[in-house]
């Protein structure tokens, strides 16, 4: 169930709870809340950052997993291989 973000549209007609914004934990196919469920006013949905899952491994890991090489530079023009 994906949340969503909620703000007040009119801080004048707000609550604390609305005026601040609050998450919504909502099904997806859900009906986005119009009003505030404490005072009632009039709510706009808020565009959050998708929740990604921090990466496992370190970058030079998941690399050498995805089957990139690694070149350290050696001289002008000379690399060598690290992986
Ligand atoms: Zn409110």
């Amino acid at each position: 169930m994906p949340l969503r973000d909620y703000i007040c549209a009119d801080p004048a007609r707000s609550c604390p709870h609305c005026l601040k914004g609050f998450e919504a934990l909502e099904h997806a196919g859900a009906t986005p809340l119009l009003t505030c469920s404490r005072c009632g006013a009039p709510l706009v949905r808020q565009i959050s950052a998708p929740r990604v899952p921090p990466a496992k491994g370190s970058f030079t890991d998941r690399a050498k997993r995805a089957g990139f090489h690694q070149f350290k530079r050696k001289d002008q023009g000379t690399y060598e291989r690290q992986f």
